[in-house]
Protein backbone atom coordinates (compact mmCIF):
# COMPACT_ATOMS: atom_id res chain seq x y z
CA UNK A 1 0.00 0.00 0.00
CA UNK A 2 1.55 3.48 -0.71
CA UNK A 3 0.49 6.40 1.82
CA UNK A 4 0.95 9.83 0.16
CA UNK A 5 0.02 13.03 2.39
CA UNK A 6 -1.29 16.34 1.22
CA UNK A 7 -1.19 18.99 3.29
CA UNK A 8 -4.17 21.67 3.76
CA UNK A 9 -2.87 25.14 4.19
CA UNK A 10 -5.23 27.95 5.61
CA UNK A 11 -3.67 31.18 5.82
CA UNK A 12 -4.40 32.24 9.51
CA UNK A 13 -3.83 28.82 10.49
CA UNK A 14 -0.34 27.18 8.56
CA UNK A 15 -1.35 23.81 8.34
CA UNK A 16 -4.79 22.83 9.31
CA UNK A 17 -4.95 19.41 8.26
CA UNK A 18 -3.68 16.72 5.67
CA UNK A 19 -5.01 13.94 3.21
CA UNK A 20 -3.99 10.95 2.84
CA UNK A 21 -4.41 9.10 -0.09
CA UNK A 22 -3.89 5.01 0.26
CA UNK A 23 -2.94 3.41 -2.88
CA UNK A 24 -2.99 -0.73 -3.80
CA UNK A 25 0.35 -0.69 -5.33
CA UNK A 26 0.67 -4.52 -5.44
CA UNK A 27 -0.70 -5.28 -8.78
CA UNK A 28 0.71 -2.52 -10.20
CA UNK A 29 3.89 -3.77 -9.10
CA UNK A 30 3.32 -7.15 -9.62
CA UNK A 31 2.86 -5.93 -13.41
CA UNK A 32 6.14 -4.24 -13.36
CA UNK A 33 8.18 -6.76 -11.84
CA UNK A 34 6.50 -9.58 -14.60
CA UNK A 35 7.51 -7.00 -17.70
CA UNK A 36 11.00 -6.62 -16.48
CA UNK A 37 11.79 -10.52 -16.50
CA UNK A 38 10.06 -10.55 -19.33
CA UNK A 39 12.58 -7.68 -21.14
CA UNK A 40 15.23 -9.96 -19.57
CA UNK A 41 14.05 -12.87 -20.58
CA UNK A 42 13.62 -12.10 -24.16
CA UNK A 43 17.17 -9.98 -24.29
CA UNK A 44 18.59 -13.28 -22.50
CA UNK A 45 17.23 -15.85 -25.45
CA UNK A 46 18.45 -12.98 -28.12
CA UNK A 47 22.12 -12.68 -26.77
CA UNK A 48 22.70 -16.47 -26.31
CA UNK A 49 22.20 -17.19 -30.46
CA UNK A 50 23.98 -13.82 -31.62
CA UNK A 51 27.61 -14.81 -28.93
CA UNK A 52 27.43 -17.68 -30.44
CA UNK A 53 27.17 -16.31 -34.21
CA UNK A 54 29.85 -13.62 -33.18
CA UNK A 55 32.43 -16.11 -32.08
CA UNK A 56 32.06 -18.35 -34.98
CA UNK A 57 31.89 -15.29 -37.78
CA UNK A 58 35.60 -14.18 -35.84
CA UNK A 59 36.44 -18.34 -35.93
CA UNK A 60 36.10 -17.85 -39.64
CA UNK A 61 37.94 -14.44 -40.28
CA UNK A 62 40.77 -16.26 -37.56
CA UNK A 63 41.61 -18.84 -40.22
CA UNK A 64 38.86 -21.55 -40.18
CA UNK A 65 37.72 -20.10 -43.95
CA UNK A 66 40.61 -21.88 -45.31
CA UNK A 67 39.56 -25.33 -43.86
CA UNK A 68 36.56 -25.82 -45.99
CA UNK A 69 35.34 -28.45 -43.91
CA UNK A 70 35.68 -26.88 -40.69
CA UNK A 71 34.10 -23.91 -42.33
CA UNK A 72 31.43 -26.14 -43.68
CA UNK A 73 30.35 -26.71 -39.84
CA UNK A 74 30.65 -23.52 -38.60
CA UNK A 75 28.13 -21.96 -41.53
CA UNK A 76 25.95 -24.68 -40.07
CA UNK A 77 26.09 -23.50 -37.18
CA UNK A 78 25.21 -19.69 -37.51
CA UNK A 79 22.53 -20.75 -39.60
CA UNK A 80 21.01 -22.58 -36.86
CA UNK A 81 21.53 -19.81 -34.46
CA UNK A 82 19.83 -17.65 -37.14
CA UNK A 83 16.89 -19.32 -37.87
CA UNK A 84 16.24 -19.94 -34.09
CA UNK A 85 16.43 -15.94 -33.51
CA UNK A 86 14.20 -15.60 -36.24
CA UNK A 87 11.56 -18.08 -34.67
CA UNK A 88 11.85 -16.33 -31.15
CA UNK A 89 11.45 -13.76 -33.13
CA UNK A 90 8.26 -15.00 -34.61
CA UNK A 91 6.73 -16.24 -31.39
CA UNK A 92 7.24 -13.04 -29.77
CA UNK A 93 5.04 -10.75 -32.92
CA UNK A 94 2.93 -12.94 -32.48
CA UNK A 95 2.00 -12.83 -28.72
CA UNK A 96 2.55 -9.25 -28.90
CA UNK A 97 -0.33 -9.49 -31.63
CA UNK A 98 -2.26 -11.61 -28.92
CA UNK A 99 -1.75 -9.66 -25.75
CA UNK A 100 -3.06 -6.24 -27.47
CA UNK A 101 -5.99 -8.10 -28.73
CA UNK A 102 -4.57 -6.73 -32.23
CA UNK A 103 -5.07 -10.36 -33.71
CA UNK A 104 -8.82 -10.56 -35.04
CA UNK A 105 -9.90 -14.09 -34.69
CA UNK A 106 -11.21 -15.33 -38.51
CA UNK A 107 -13.64 -17.50 -37.69
CA UNK A 108 -14.89 -20.47 -40.15
CA UNK A 109 -16.38 -23.10 -40.00
CA UNK A 110 -13.71 -26.18 -40.01
CA UNK A 111 -14.10 -29.73 -40.37
CA UNK A 112 -12.70 -31.20 -36.70
CA UNK A 113 -11.96 -34.47 -38.27
CA UNK A 114 -9.60 -33.31 -41.41
CA UNK A 115 -8.10 -30.72 -39.19
CA UNK A 116 -6.91 -33.58 -36.75
CA UNK A 117 -5.45 -35.92 -39.61
CA UNK A 118 -3.51 -32.51 -41.46
CA UNK A 119 -1.64 -31.97 -38.10
CA UNK A 120 -0.72 -35.61 -37.94
CA UNK A 121 0.33 -35.70 -41.68
CA UNK A 122 2.47 -32.37 -41.23
CA UNK A 123 4.46 -34.44 -38.46
CA UNK A 124 4.40 -37.99 -40.45
CA UNK A 125 7.90 -37.41 -41.54
CA UNK A 126 9.50 -36.88 -38.27
CA UNK A 127 7.49 -39.15 -36.17
CA UNK A 128 8.11 -42.08 -39.28
CA UNK A 129 11.81 -40.84 -38.19
CA UNK A 130 11.39 -41.55 -34.52
CA UNK A 131 9.03 -45.02 -35.21
CA UNK A 132 6.66 -43.15 -33.40
CA UNK A 133 2.91 -44.39 -33.43
CA UNK A 134 -0.20 -42.14 -34.02
CA UNK A 135 -3.52 -42.48 -33.78
CA UNK A 136 -6.09 -39.73 -34.42
CA UNK A 137 -9.64 -40.38 -32.93
CA UNK A 138 -13.05 -38.29 -33.45
CA UNK A 139 -16.34 -39.11 -31.33
CA UNK A 140 -18.70 -39.96 -33.64
CA UNK A 141 -21.49 -37.02 -33.61
CA UNK A 142 -18.57 -34.31 -33.84
CA UNK A 143 -18.15 -32.62 -37.25
CA UNK A 144 -17.83 -28.97 -37.81
CA UNK A 145 -16.40 -26.28 -35.99
CA UNK A 146 -16.66 -22.68 -36.04
CA UNK A 147 -12.86 -21.59 -35.18
CA UNK A 148 -9.75 -19.69 -36.88
CA UNK A 149 -8.63 -21.99 -38.38
CA UNK A 150 -4.84 -20.85 -38.48
CA UNK A 151 -4.66 -19.72 -34.59
CA UNK A 152 -6.00 -23.24 -33.78
CA UNK A 153 -4.09 -25.23 -36.16
CA UNK A 154 -0.97 -22.67 -34.61
CA UNK A 155 -1.93 -24.65 -31.15
CA UNK A 156 -1.81 -28.15 -32.32
CA UNK A 157 1.50 -27.86 -34.28
CA UNK A 158 2.41 -26.26 -30.64
CA UNK A 159 0.89 -29.69 -29.03
CA UNK A 160 2.08 -32.51 -31.29
CA UNK A 161 5.54 -30.59 -31.99
CA UNK A 162 6.30 -30.59 -28.28
CA UNK A 163 5.07 -34.24 -27.92
CA UNK A 164 7.19 -35.06 -30.98
CA UNK A 165 10.05 -33.86 -28.92
CA UNK A 166 9.76 -35.23 -25.79
CA UNK A 167 8.97 -38.84 -26.27
CA UNK A 168 11.76 -41.11 -27.00
CA UNK A 169 12.06 -43.61 -30.41
CA UNK A 170 9.54 -46.37 -30.39
CA UNK A 171 6.85 -44.21 -28.17
CA UNK A 172 3.21 -43.08 -29.15
CA UNK A 173 0.84 -40.09 -29.59
CA UNK A 174 -2.78 -39.83 -29.53
CA UNK A 175 -4.57 -36.99 -31.00
CA UNK A 176 -8.77 -37.20 -29.89
CA UNK A 177 -11.53 -35.08 -29.95
CA UNK A 178 -14.54 -35.98 -27.52
CA UNK A 179 -17.69 -34.09 -26.61
CA UNK A 180 -17.09 -32.18 -23.56
CA UNK A 181 -20.54 -31.47 -23.08
CA UNK A 182 -23.40 -30.69 -25.57
CA UNK A 183 -21.70 -27.25 -26.10
CA UNK A 184 -17.81 -28.03 -25.82
CA UNK A 185 -15.49 -29.69 -27.74
CA UNK A 186 -12.50 -31.05 -26.20
CA UNK A 187 -9.25 -31.44 -27.66
CA UNK A 188 -6.12 -33.37 -26.22
CA UNK A 189 -2.40 -34.29 -27.05
CA UNK A 190 -0.79 -37.13 -25.58
CA UNK A 191 2.31 -38.83 -25.40
CA UNK A 192 3.95 -41.64 -23.55
CA UNK A 193 7.44 -39.38 -23.27
CA UNK A 194 9.09 -38.40 -20.45
CA UNK A 195 6.88 -36.25 -18.48
CA UNK A 196 7.16 -33.28 -16.49
CA UNK A 197 8.05 -33.37 -12.72
CA UNK A 198 5.10 -32.57 -10.37
CA UNK A 199 7.25 -28.95 -9.18
CA UNK A 200 7.23 -27.49 -12.40
CA UNK A 201 3.74 -27.77 -13.44
CA UNK A 202 2.27 -24.62 -12.31
CA UNK A 203 4.72 -22.36 -14.14
CA UNK A 204 4.68 -24.72 -17.27
CA UNK A 205 2.77 -21.54 -18.82
CA UNK A 206 4.89 -19.26 -18.33
CA UNK A 207 6.46 -17.24 -20.93
CA UNK A 208 9.89 -18.59 -21.43
CA UNK A 209 9.31 -21.25 -18.73
CA UNK A 210 11.11 -24.79 -19.26
CA UNK A 211 11.66 -27.78 -17.07
CA UNK A 212 14.98 -28.57 -18.68
CA UNK A 213 16.25 -25.15 -20.58
CA UNK A 214 19.12 -26.91 -22.48
CA UNK A 215 17.15 -29.89 -23.53
CA UNK A 216 14.48 -27.89 -24.99
CA UNK A 217 17.35 -25.40 -26.87
CA UNK A 218 18.54 -28.21 -28.56
CA UNK A 219 15.44 -29.15 -29.56
CA UNK A 220 15.43 -25.67 -30.91
CA UNK A 221 12.24 -24.96 -28.45
CA UNK A 222 11.82 -20.89 -27.94
CA UNK A 223 9.95 -21.55 -24.51
CA UNK A 224 6.81 -19.51 -25.85
CA UNK A 225 4.83 -22.83 -27.49
CA UNK A 226 2.55 -22.94 -24.58
CA UNK A 227 2.20 -19.31 -23.66
CA UNK A 228 1.12 -18.85 -27.56
CA UNK A 229 -1.41 -21.88 -27.20
CA UNK A 230 -2.75 -21.10 -24.12
CA UNK A 231 -3.74 -17.35 -25.75
CA UNK A 232 -4.99 -18.40 -28.43
CA UNK A 233 -7.50 -20.68 -26.53
CA UNK A 234 -8.77 -17.80 -24.27
CA UNK A 235 -8.89 -15.75 -27.40
CA UNK A 236 -11.70 -18.80 -28.14
CA UNK A 237 -12.90 -18.81 -25.32
CA UNK A 238 -11.51 -22.01 -23.92
CA UNK A 239 -9.82 -23.07 -21.85
CA UNK A 240 -6.30 -25.34 -21.58
CA UNK A 241 -4.45 -27.75 -18.91
CA UNK A 242 -1.90 -29.72 -18.79
CA UNK A 243 -1.55 -33.32 -16.90
CA UNK A 244 2.05 -35.05 -16.71
CA UNK A 245 2.94 -37.44 -14.80
CA UNK A 246 7.12 -37.85 -14.71
CA UNK A 247 8.22 -40.94 -17.53
CA UNK A 248 4.95 -41.74 -18.06
CA UNK A 249 3.68 -39.10 -20.10
CA UNK A 250 2.08 -35.65 -20.95
CA UNK A 251 -1.44 -34.73 -22.06
CA UNK A 252 -2.67 -31.56 -23.35
CA UNK A 253 -6.34 -30.64 -23.38
CA UNK A 254 -7.97 -27.72 -24.51
CA UNK A 255 -11.36 -27.03 -25.06
CA UNK A 256 -13.31 -25.04 -27.31
CA UNK A 257 -17.08 -23.69 -27.29
CA UNK A 258 -19.02 -25.29 -30.00
CA UNK A 259 -21.22 -22.24 -31.48
CA UNK A 260 -24.27 -23.58 -33.07
CA UNK A 261 -24.68 -19.90 -35.52
CA UNK A 262 -24.30 -21.02 -38.99
CA UNK A 263 -25.84 -24.61 -38.59
CA UNK A 264 -22.56 -25.92 -37.63
CA UNK A 265 -21.24 -27.28 -34.13
CA UNK A 266 -21.58 -31.18 -33.50
P1 LIG B 1 9.56 -25.24 -25.75
O1 LIG B 1 9.77 -24.39 -26.94
O2 LIG B 1 10.71 -25.24 -24.79
O3 LIG B 1 9.07 -26.61 -26.08
P2 LIG B 1 6.89 -24.76 -24.64
O4 LIG B 1 6.27 -23.51 -24.10
O5 LIG B 1 6.21 -25.41 -25.80
O6 LIG B 1 8.40 -24.44 -24.94
O7 LIG B 1 6.96 -25.81 -23.46
C1 LIG B 1 7.52 -25.40 -22.22
C2 LIG B 1 8.21 -26.55 -21.54
O8 LIG B 1 7.25 -27.53 -21.14
C3 LIG B 1 9.20 -27.33 -22.40
O9 LIG B 1 10.47 -26.73 -22.40
C4 LIG B 1 9.22 -28.70 -21.73
O10 LIG B 1 10.10 -28.66 -20.63
C5 LIG B 1 7.80 -28.84 -21.20
N1 LIG B 1 6.93 -29.64 -22.08
C6 LIG B 1 5.99 -29.18 -22.96
N2 LIG B 1 5.35 -30.19 -23.57
C7 LIG B 1 5.88 -31.33 -23.09
C8 LIG B 1 5.64 -32.73 -23.32
N3 LIG B 1 4.71 -33.15 -24.20
N4 LIG B 1 6.39 -33.62 -22.61
C9 LIG B 1 7.31 -33.21 -21.73
N5 LIG B 1 7.60 -31.91 -21.46
C10 LIG B 1 6.89 -30.99 -22.12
Amino acid sequence: IRVTFTPIHRREFGIAGSIAVLQDVTEQEELEASRREFVANVSHELRTPLTTIKSYTEALNDGALEEPQLAHRFVDVIQNETERMIRLVTDLLHLSRLDSKEARLRIRSSDVMEMLEEVADRFSFQMKQKKIRRKVFVEHGISHISIDRDQIDQVLDNLVSNALKYTPEGGKIDIEARLQDEHTLSISVQDDGIGIPKKDLDRIFERFYRVDKARSRNMGGTGLGLSIAQEIIKAHGGHIELQSELGQGTRVTFTLPLRSEGGDGS
